[in-house]
């Protein structure tokens, strides 16, 4: 039997790590790969008798990707403790929220082929992260890094309205571009700074009830989760045409074998003996707290877009692209503050630019260069000091070795020759090295012309100006 008599039913819970500069319950710094256990105090390393006071900033910002997800919030909310052992996990328990969370029924829409769909937002909380565990390759053995312990989290937690690993993928990049924009995270996936659990179920169509979900953790690549979909649904189908039935399990993701393994049984909320934290006080919001801090969002992608459709006329598709990004979308508008040419700075972002962060395998926040040097390039092209393809080969080396393109241009010898006399000697050169070429032109052959400049661009590998070949080309053809 075949995938088209079930549906997919996927449902995601995202972890994403606030970009707050101190802990949840403490002072420690959270700032990413510092050396193991140098960012710690006695309450995130557990000791006895520490206590934690929550960070005011986590739940501002909870509360803003909550307001962004249309969430409502919830003006009465508290900690609770959620008991569990592991050994990353000092304190036998995490600190986080279960019955009152800070946000709830809330939604994030999003587009799949040209059609709108509101992917209904659970709840979103907020709780510390735990630490990491080193695997020592050496002795066997794993060590213990406390650095992100209590780090903050937000998990947002979706209603399993999702029907296919393509509606998955589109609503994660959602949410990453909202969390993004709203400046609560900065969402770096290899950085584990956003990460998601997977679920995913099947049922027969025509079914009501839901099938049993399997849940995969902490996934945090775009490409993995969509894969990781694919071999559920085809396993589940299997175990279910077997006569079998799907084990509600935890599973785990491995990427070289493309299969997903059972970690552990799937653990209840019962097991977890979820009590309020004892040591914290509840959290009271007033009304005038909310609204301060709706009054702190920015303008968010869906606004952004539209503005972009009529303050630059760029196409539905090449918006979309952009302001996907907060990164992308902020490198547009600051490089068209620099060099005031929209249409080339979108045309770098969707053709080269794209490119080349796909072949590197690279999210757009990590592009390594600024708008103010895009913008010079596009001003130096426009200028004439360079032509569009010498442009080309300056935004590689952007990548590689950013700074300002004059200075790239001056270093590697790569200024525009727009010297009339020397393109006219360049000219005359190609011209006697083919005469077949001009006899060509002379029966009519318009395509021997584009020949021969593209025969003085490679000559002068890429430096001459195109358009005064161009001319002088023709000059000399039509004596
Ligand atoms: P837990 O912490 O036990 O994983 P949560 O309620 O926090 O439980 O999260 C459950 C997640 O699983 C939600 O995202 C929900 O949409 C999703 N989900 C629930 N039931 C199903 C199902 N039958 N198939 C797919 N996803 C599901
Ligand atoms: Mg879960
Ligand atoms: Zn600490």
């Amino acid at each position: 039997m075949s995938r088209d008599n079930y549906e997919v039913i996927i449902g995601l819970e995202v972890h994403a790590e606030l970009s707050t500069k101190t802990k949840i319950f403490c002072s420690c710094p959270t700032k990413f790969g510092a050396s193991p256990n140098t960012q710690v105090c006695p309450i995130c390393m557990a000791m006895p008798g520490t206590l934690p006071v929550l960070n005011e900033k986590v739940v501002e910002y909870a509360v803003k990707a909550g307001l962004a997800t249309n969430c409502e919030i919830e003006k009465n909310s508290k900690n609770d403790r959620k008991n569990y052992f592991y050994p990353d996990l000092p304190k036998s328990y995490q600190i986080s929220q279960f019955d009152k969370p800070l946000c709830k029924n809330g939604y994030v829409e999003i587009n799949v082929n040209n059609t709108k769909k509101k992917i209904g937002i659970t709840r979103i909380h907020i709780e510390e992260d735990a630490g990491k565990l080193n695997h020592d390759d050496f002795s066997g053995g794993s060590l213990v890094d406390l650095n992100r312990a209590g780090v903050p989290l937000i998990e947002i937690v979706s209603e399993p309205d999702l029907r296919s690993s393509e509606e998955a993928e589109i609503y994660l990049k959602k949410l990453k571009s909202i969390l993004e924009y709203i400046e609560v995270s900065d969402c770096k996936m290899q950085e584990g700074s956003f990460r998601a659990d997977v679920n995913v179920s099947v049922r027969k169509k025509g079914d009501s009830k839901l099938g049993t979900r399997t849940e995969t953790k902490n996934m945090n690549s775009f490409r993995s989760i969509v894969r990781e979909i694919e071999y559920e649904i085809d396993r589940q189908i299997e175990v279910i045409e077997r006569g079998e039935k799907v084990e509600q399990e935890t599973l785990r993701w491995d990427d070289v074998s493309g299969k997903t393994f059972p970690m552990r049984d799937k653990e209840n909320a019962d097991d977890y003996r979820y009590f309020p934290e004892p040591d914290l006080v509840a959290i009271k919001l007033s009304d005038e707290y909310i609204e301060n801090v709706r009054k702190t969002l920015p303008e968010l992608p869906e606004s952004r877009k539209e503005r972009y459709l009529t303050q630059y006329n760029l196409s539905e598709k090449d918006a979309n692209i952009i302001t996907s990004s907060k990164y992308l979308s902020d490198l547009f508008e600051n490089a068209i503050k620099v060099c005031n040419n929209p249409k080339a700075v979108n045309n770098w972002i969707i053709s080269d630019i794209s490119r080349i962060l796909n072949e590197k395998e690279m999210e757009a926040s990590e592009i390594p260069f600024n708008a103010e040097q895009l913008g010079n390039l596009v001003i130096l092209i426009d200028k004439g000091t360079i032509s569009s393809s010498i442009g080309k080969k300056v935004l590689e080396e952007l990548f590689e070795n950013p700074k300002d393109p004059e200075e790239i241009i001056k270093e590697k010898g790569w200024i525009q020759i727009s010297d009339e006399n020397e393109i006219k000697e360049i000219a005359l050169k190609i011209l006697e090295a083919n005469p077949q070429s001009i006899a060509d032109y002379k029966a009519g052959k318009d395509r021997a012309l584009g020949f021969l400049v593209g025969q003085a661009m490679k000559q002068t590998k890429g430096k001459a100006n195109p358009k005064m070949l161009n001319e002088i080309f023709l000059e000399e053809l039509k004596k």
